[in-house]
């Protein structure tokens, strides 16, 4: 609790928690049973299922465009700060709309279902993956090597086109998407509107060179030249700035020093 929260006492049945106890135990997946021991217990665990249940997507299960705006943001800063790498993945399935007019609406949700599943398998655990719209996917990829960016998305590209998706008639139904992909500029403070719509370009151009296929930027040119490294270091006394190579990438310049120059 923050020190200016009030100090008073709340008693259970002033608040109407009818609706937030139904919210939590019926949709945050079946059988959820709220402590009942004491109600500071009760009261924190039915705010954490509310905050769980505003964070995910409830059709495929995975994070919602809220909770994927935070990681980006969060995202953004640790690049900034550190100078390491991170990728920014948007995904489309090509032609959805054909597959809900075709076989309806509930072959649709269970065609988002499955790429939601492919996909989770195909990223690691550090990663982020959330249906950031409709028929959208978008991945943060965080310390992922500039020169693995395309390999990744092509990986994932693969895996969707290689896994049909049976549907209750018993059909399979065969499914691509296209993926568009960005590096986080290193050792800049990006935004989430600029990484995303960049990121989103590359997906329309994989949208209009034929879909199913796969545009990843070039990473950002990371090298810090020794007139950049002038004005990043020259007020720190021990860093000699003539002995460094000029060619020196911005990876290397990452001394705690040097760090906090960048540190807001
Ligand atoms: P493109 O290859 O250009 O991406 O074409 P598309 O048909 O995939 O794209 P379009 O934007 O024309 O259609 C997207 C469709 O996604 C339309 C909308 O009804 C459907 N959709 C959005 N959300 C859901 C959902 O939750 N469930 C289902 N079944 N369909 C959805
Ligand atoms: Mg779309
Ligand atoms: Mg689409």
């Amino acid at each position: 609790m923050t020190s200016s929260a009030p100090h008073q006492s709340v008693f259970l049945r002033d608040l109407r928690l009818a609706t937030a106890h139904n919210l939590v135990t019926r949709t945050g997946g079946g059988d959820i049973r709220l402590p009942t021991d004491t109600p500071t217990h009760y009261l924190q665990a039915l705010i954490d299922g509310l905050c769980e249940l505003s964070l995910r997507d409830p059709l495929t299960g995975l994070a919602n465009r809220r909770h994927f705006r935070t990681v980006i943001e969060r995202e953004i800063d640790r690049v900034a700060r550190s100078g390491e790498t991170a990728l920014l993945l948007m995904l489309d399935i090509d032609h959805f709309k054909q597959i809900n007019d075709t076989y309806g609406h509930i072959a649709g949700d269970m065609v988002l279902q499955s790429v939601a599943q492919t996909l989770s398998e195909g990223i690691r655990p550090m990663d982020t993956l959330a249906r950031y719209g409709g028929e959208e996917f978008a991945i943060v990829l965080p310390i992922c090597p500039p020169h693995q960016g395309h390999t990744v998305a092509e990986r994932l590209r693969q895996a969707i086109e290689a896994t049909p998706i049976r549907i209750s008639s018993g059909q399979a139904l065969h499914i691509t998407v296209s993926i568009g992909g960005v590096f986080a500029p290193q050792w800049v403070r990006s935004t989430t509107p600029l990484w995303t719509e960049r990121a989103d370009r590359q997906l329309y151009l994989a949208k209009s060179a034929g879909r199913n296929c796969v545009f990843v930027e070039d990473p950002p040119d990371s090298t810090v030249s020794a007139e950049e490294k002038g004005l990043l270091f020259s007020h720190l006394p021990h860093i000699d700035i003539e002995e460094n190579d000029a060619n020196d990438t911005a990876s290397n310049v990452n001394t705690e020093a040097q760090r906090q120059v960048i540190t807001p």
